[in-house]
């Protein structure tokens, strides 16, 4: 009986783990939320398909994972095989990304990005109320 509930609970556990960790997108969205913003998300017809659309303040924020967007913090470690398939995909990423931007601020959008380790627990409140007020233009 016992054993039963605290196989509930640890289930509970992982799934919250589990989601939490594979959707840093929705940890960014809730604290905007949270925070009274309003947003669309992956709106497709904008270039790069941004993640949040914010267009009260004519910004989107891309959140980005370290190793698809190749990010210069250390998380990002090239696979030891099929080096130049990995290479090949992860630099036509960033060559995306580039080009993403530079269109849409041609648009006159603002492009904010967010890094997956910067959700990491220790440090989101930091960077998630740095993200907040570059929005909401206070800094
Ligand atoms: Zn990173």
């Amino acid at each position: 009986m016992a054993d039963n509930h605290s196989k509930e609970i640890r289930s509970m556990n992982m799934s919250h783990i589990r989601s939490t960790n594979s959707k840093p997108e929705e940890i960014v969205r809730k604290y905007l939320f949270s925070k009274g913003l309003r947003y669309r998300k992956n709106v497709r017809t904008l270039p790069g398909k941004p993640d949040i659309v914010l267009r009260k303040y004519k910004t989107v924020v891309f959140v980005n994972g370290c190793f698809w967007h190749k990010h210069d913090c250390g998380r990002f470690v090239m696979p030891a095989s099929n080096i130049e398939y990995w290479t090949k995909k992860i630099n036509g990423n960033i060559d995306r990304d580039k080009a993403n931007t530079a269109q849409l601020e041609s648009q006159g959008w603002r492009v904010l990005t967010i890094w997956e380790c910067q959700l990491k627990k220790k440090v989101a409140d930091e960077y998630l109320s740095q993200l907040y007020k570059s929005i909401i233009n206070k800094i």
